[in-house]
């Protein structure tokens, strides 16, 4: 089985390598930073841990499967006494009060901190351009992005300088940086795993997602992240998901894909040929394929960012240098909430703020936002259908390879355009993960709500047959 965690874990309990020589060696890595992944390197608590793991070993006790597993987070997730930027201006100088519950919950298991990770700002990207902090570098080839919003989460992975990252994704983006740099991503159920902690973009689809380079790695730090937690009322009780529920592929009968996603004329011509060939794969296993009708990605698109910019326009209302974030004195109280939000929100953030304020004012929310509203319940229902009918749906991760550096600043619809096969997803709250296999930016695995283990079981199921 390959596994990361489990390597690791074996070679600490039979003394091949220390925790302090692990997380040292990860750390001078990161620190030369060439990919443009890090954001602050938490070394002072990573070594203290990590001196604690070591003198457990050697005073001859055992060690949990995550104790001294170093392991990076993206800059919007609170770790008490930590700054927590979420690449932004406005949060620069910002320091946690608290630790976001699933982070707490891998530092309860062991695992160790190296890293907070470079992202879009506030979540806000596809491709970590959106950052004070440099744009991230594609961990295959430094000229092109390394994909967002949690680019410097999965760019760290693919590279090593972390076993698992822990990214956010609301819209797509464990998904699309895991596929951009090869490596799995998974968003789970909505509600799988507490947001408590993780600051806000558009609440009612920000997921917590792990960055792995295997299955096992992902299943392993999701049981570990998941569960109901009373300061998040979304989340919900889910079993832990068995190493051996997942390792056979029997009860996968009927896969389906979105004919329109396929057939059309955004996607890139190789992408295409790879996931039909994918497709004749899996039927050759004996599995049947069904083609399926779904909305436009154009439609997808839309609704997802009419909510999107309308949610996160409510939560960084907060962000008026009162209580958070960097303020700027201009000559009375409202001039100086214009001008802190001015000056240290980024073009793309102000954009959507801006979109998402008229989104919801009088006169246009009706017009706009509910109708949102009223497609994402269509989307919701067309899953629910698609679901009595098929086991899986499987779908590229994105219509296109990554971009050069600097192009999708230049053109922010091309940008929001690239997200057509990820968002349909999150508005339904699905289960779904990334695998860097069968096109050059990977295959989305999707199941029905709460069926994570079969998005997994999926998984495993394509390793060995594709
Ligand atoms: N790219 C999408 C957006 O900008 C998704 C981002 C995310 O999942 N945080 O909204």
């Amino acid at each position: 089985m390959n596994s990361q965690i489990h390597n690791i874990h074996q070679q600490l309990m039979n003394k091949d390598i220390t925790c302090t020589a692990l997380v040292q060696e990860k750390l001078d890595l990161l620190k030369q930073n060439i990919n443009n992944t890090v954001n602050a390197l938490l070394d002072t608590l990573a070594l203290d841990l990590a001196a604690k793991v070591d003198a457990k070993i050697a005073n001859g006790e055992t060690i949990g499967l995550l104790e001294g597993i170093p392991f990076g987070i993206k800059d919007v997730y609170m770790v008490q006494g930590t700054y927590t930027t979420a690449s932004s201006d406005l949060l620069k100088n910002y320091k946690s009060a608290y630790t976001a519950t699933a982070i707490q919950k891998l530092l309860d298991a062991g695992a160790i901190p190296l890293v907070k990770e470079n992202c879009d700002s506030f979540g806000h990207g596809s491709s970590s351009e959106n950052t004070i902090f440099g744009a991230v570098k594609n961990a295959v080839n430094p000229d092109l992005v390394g994909g967002g919003s949690s680019g410097g989460s999965a760019v760290n992975v693919a590279k090593d300088y972390t076993v698992f990252s822990i990214g956010g994704d609301t819209g797509g983006s464990v998904r699309q940086p895991a596929g951009y740099n090869n490596v799995y991503g998974l968003k789970p159920t909505y509600g799988r795993i507490s947001r408590f902690g993780l600051m806000a973009y558009a609440s009612s689809t920000d997921c917590v997602g792990p960055i792995a380079k295997s299955i096992e790695d992902i299943r392993i730090v999701l049981n570990v992240m998941s569960g109901k937690d009373v300061k998040d009322q979304t989340t919900y009780t889910s079993t832990e998901i068995d190493q051996d529920a997942i390792s056979s592929s029997e009860n996968i009968k009927k896969v389906g894909y979105f004919k329109n996603f396929i057939e059309n004329d955004a996607i890139d011509a190789e992408v295409k040929s790879n996931f039909l060939a994918t497709i004749e794969k899996i039927k050759a296993k004996r599995i049947e394929v069904k083609a399926l009708d779904f909305f436009e990605s154009e439609t997808l698109v839309s609704t997802y960012y009419t909510l999107a910019m309308a949610e996160t326009a409510s939560n960084l209302s907060r962000l008026d240098g009162t209580n958070y974030g960097n303020r700027i004195e201009a000559d009375n109280l409202k001039e100086t909430y214009a001008v802190t939000r001015s000056e240290n929100f980024s073009e793309e953030s102000k954009r959507r703020i801006v979109g998402g304020n008229q989104v919801l004012s009088q006169g246009f929310s009706d017009e706009i936002y509910l109708k949102g509203l009223n497609l994402r319940d269509q989307i919701s229902k067309n899953f629910e259908n698609d679901f009595k009918d098929v086991d899986i749906i499987l779908s590229p991760v994105t219509p296109n390879t990554p971009p050069k550096i600097g192009d999708s600043l230049k053109d922010p619809h091309a940008m929001y355009l690239s997200d057509a096969y990820t968002v349909g997803f999150s508005l339904g709250q699905l289960p779904t993960l990334t695998v860097p296999q069968g096109t050059a930016t990977g295959l989305q695995i999707t199941a029905a709500k709460h069926n994570d283990e079969l998005v997994l079981k999926f998984a495993n199921f394509l390793k060995d047959t594709i």
